[in-house]
């Protein structure tokens, strides 16, 4: 570990307190890729094609993925790379946090929490996801896991096209009964369970989010989706077919205790009733884009800035956006993460950019960790470009 400690004393020395991360990349066996990754479209299936195409890049992730049994070793975690003369040193964020937590994300977080419980990613899905659920903590608790809210944001850089269904179900119809949902899980078998014809679709837009608490069915569209989320792989599938394909009973039931696996009760109690059926759904977990400070304010000063996800305790995320030629100290309360998806610039000491196509295992100039201190500091940023907008999605945990 003294190895580590040199090595993340170094990178925190070289950046001022903001780390590189490397781009982290999570093929899916289930899904077919968006190619909206930027990835060469050659690399989508640089972990073979028998693991399923790249549809999932990962940012400050401290959470392993659960991707069956050839998931490597360190799938879905992040790692802070560093250049130091003709060196390249990489260190995983999560063993950086376990040696530095304090340095990295603050006493008070470390106290509190103990560590970085939250990640981000693209998911980048060219076709819908089955409706499915997450648990709360409750139910999470029987199979021994956490909870699982989650935060949705549609990057228009990343949206040049929508997929083959940009819209998605939320819920189920006001009206709808558990008896209407039992029926279609004993009809699991017979071909389509109909669960979609009790529920609505919303048309996704570019440039909002939606708010996802645990309990609440969803059946995700295609749009290139930037989603922060607890770390919890918590899940329940409620329908048995996508577009002819099946999804396994073992979808519905992997977080149900074994006792349960056919308890049709059970399975519909896992659901946030109240919320699902909710008249209002749409007013209470739409997301438009909510300006930090009055807009005016912020353009005299070279700058916009956006709540993109918030209601949840869990996590939150801005949108950053510095004007061409213009240069502004950001500050913000604690650490945190952030991809730049348009222009070019410097955020600290340390050079940032989007790059425009990412051959599987290169480095990029594009994820950066922000250290509480460096936060709190405020970090100089400036945009380069004459005429390009610098936009980065800021990530964040919860709040002491
Ligand atoms: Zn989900």
């Amino acid at each position: 570990m003294a190895k580590t400690q040199q090595i993340i004393q170094n990178a925190l020395e070289q950046g001022k307190g903001v780390l590189r991360l490397a781009p982290n990349w999570v093929p899916r066996a289930f899904c077919i890729p968006g190619k909206r990754l930027k990835l060469h479209p050659q690399d989508y299936y640089a972990f073979g094609a028998h693991r399923g195409g790249i549809d999932e890049r990962w940012f400050a992730s401290t959470t392993k993925a659960d991707n069956g049994p050839e998931t490597l070793p360190d799938e879905g975690l992040s790692y802070i790379y560093l250049r130091d003369g003709g060196q390249i040193e990489k260190v995983l964020l999560k063993d950086a946090i376990e040696v530095a937590g304090n340095d990295i994300l603050g006493k008070e977080v470390m106290q509190k929490f103990g560590g970085w419980l939250m990640f981000s990613k693209f998911f980048d899905n060219e076709e819908p996801l089955p409706h499915h659920m997450h648990q709360d903590d409750e139910t999470a608790a029987n199979v021994g896991q956490k909870g699982k809210p989650e935060g949705y944001y549609f990057p228009p850089q990343l949206n040049n096209h929508g997929g083959y269904f940009p819209y998605t179900f939320f819920g189920l119809n006001p009206g709808t009964t558990k008896e209407d949902v039992k029926k279609c899980l004993e009809n699991w078998d017979k071909g389509d369970n109909g669960i979609l014809y009790l529920s609505s679709a919303y048309k996704l837009k570019p440039g909002s989010g939606w708010d996802v608490p645990p309990g609440i069915l969803h059946a995700p569209g295609s749009l290139l989706t930037y989603e922060p989320q607890r770390a919890s792989d918590v899940f329940a599938m409620f329908q048995s077919l996508v577009w002819d394909m099946y999804t396994p009973w073992d979808l519905l039931v992997k977080d149900v205790p074994e006792e349960y696996k056919h308890d049709l009760d059970y399975i519909v109690n896992m659901l946030d009733w109240e919320a699902n059926v909710d008249p209002n759904f749409y007013a209470n977990h739409y997301l438009d884009p909510k300006p930090v400070k009055p807009l005016e304010e912020m353009r005299a000063e070279g700058y916009e800035e956006y709540h993109i996800v918030y209601n949840s305790e869990y996590f939150g995320a801005k949108e950053l956006t510095i004007l061409p030629k213009r240069s502004v100290t950001i500050k913000e309360n604690a650490a945190y993460g952030a991809i730049v998806v348009q222009g070019t610039g410097k955020f600290g000491v340390l050079d940032i950019e989007a790059p425009a196509m990412i051959r599987f295992g290169q480095m990029t100039n594009d994820e950066i960790f922000v250290t509480a201190k460096a936060a709190q500091d405020g970090i100089v940023i400036t945009n380069d470009s004459e005429t390009d907008p610098l936009v980065m999605l800021k990530h964040f945990g919860p709040e002491v």
